[in-house]
């Protein structure tokens, strides 16, 4: 018969065991997590993904954005190691720039995970979890070269834009999407009008939307007073706003001209509302959640004496070592994809994507 006394008792060895649990799960210590800013919807979602997955699995979590800054990243992960942090999971502002602190944490054994970005320089980075990069980079140019035939026929007039030339990720980008652009750039079906090519001309100092936009505005004062734009290879939602933003300016997305065929990547709120309302014509979806959730089970096998999973021990050279690697793999989305992979899959609710 349950009454108040067994009640009590159980509730009373419910709480001892509640805290024996919670003790145990501290034992596995703090992962410091070090994201590179909030002004990108992206890196909230990576961040607040990982605290889940880390505290299910038992460790504390220490995350802090460093908006860009990149002497604020250096203390914010000076100071993580301080509070003795027993791993650090970074996706760093300037991949080249971290060499010393990672020296300490290293002297102090604390284990080191690049996050998205690889750390360049440093012997001092265990492992690498991402997405498949120049994979991004193609799916960007096949999308854009898929946008332009549907709406006409080739040459085709295109702009070229890059990622942040302190991020190793754009060049893999550029590097994957020209892979798919040069063969139709140099049999002519793709016209760069403004000569403009080459990651030295056309990278965008920490992937700032207002950078891009001033860059659009000039190439088109300067490249289309009688040309029109067809195709804008944009690596990231945020350009991509950006873009879209200078070219509506000059009139186009009207009933006379229409938005040209722009790329993006992270399928970014606003972005994904952009493609419903038919301004921009893709993104590359990476699920944060995923890679979140492949990061805590990559750190937990390290701390754990384990097997690290890793599907790719070739391909990231970091200058210092090559860094064992998890490459997830990107999927492309336009409008027709986004209930299927955002709604259904519960990234965004029907409500947000719709208003
Ligand atoms: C990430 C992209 C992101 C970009 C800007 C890159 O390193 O891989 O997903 O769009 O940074 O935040």
């Amino acid at each position: 018969m349950i009454n108040r006394r067994n009640l009590l008792a159980t509730a009373a060895a419910l709480s001892v065991a509640l805290s024996a649990t919670l003790a145990f799960a501290a034992d596995k210590g703090t992962v410091g997590i070090s994201m590179p800013t909030k002004s990108s919807t992206r890196w909230i979602s990576d961040g607040e993904s990982m605290v889940k997955e880390f505290k299910g699995l038992g460790y504390g979590a220490d995350l802090q954005y460093a908006e860009d800054d990149i002497p604020n990243q250096l203390a914010q992960i000076e100071n993580m190691i301080t509070k003795g942090a027993k791993v650090l999971v970074i996706a760093a502002i300037d991949g080249t720039t971290l060499s010393d602190v990672l020296q300490k944490a290293h002297d102090k054994g604390v284990k080191v995970f690049a996050y998205d970005r690889l750390i360049k320089g440093s012997a001092n980075v265990d492992y690498y979890a991402t997405f498949d990069n120049f994979k991004v980079g193609v799916l960007q140019a096949e999308s854009l070269v898929k946008g332009m035939n549907e709406k006409g026929k080739p040459p085709f007039n295109v702009e070229l834009f890059g990622g942040s030339p302190d991020d190793n990720n754009a060049f893999f980008f550029y590097d994957g999407a020209m892979s798919v652009l040069k063969p139709l750039i140099d049999k002519g079906d793709v016209k760069i009008v403004s000569g403009q090519m080459g990651m030295d001309k056309v990278g965008t100092l920490r992937w700032d939307g207002a950078v891009a936009q001033a860059r659009m505005d000039n190439l088109l004062s300067a490249n289309y007073t009688k040309a029109k734009v067809n195709g804008v290879l944009s690596p990231y939602d945020g350009l991509s706003r950006g873009i879209i933003s200078s070219l509506k300016g000059v009139g186009y997305g009207s009933a006379t001209q229409a938005m040209p065929i722009v790329t993006g990547q992270d399928a970014e709120l606003a972005s994904v509302k952009g493609m419903m309302a038919g301004e921009q014509y893709s993104t590359v979806f990476k699920d944060t959640r995923v890679l979140a959730k492949l990061t805590a089970a990559m750190v937990d096998a390290a701390m754990s004496g384990k097997d690290v999973p890793v599907n790719d021990t070739k391909t990231y050279n970091n200058g210092a070592k090559v860094v064992p690697s998890n490459l997830l793999v990107p999927v492309a989305l336009d409008k027709a994809g986004i209930k299927a992979t955002l709604v259904d899959s519960g990234y965004y609710t029907a409500d947000q994507v719709d208003k």
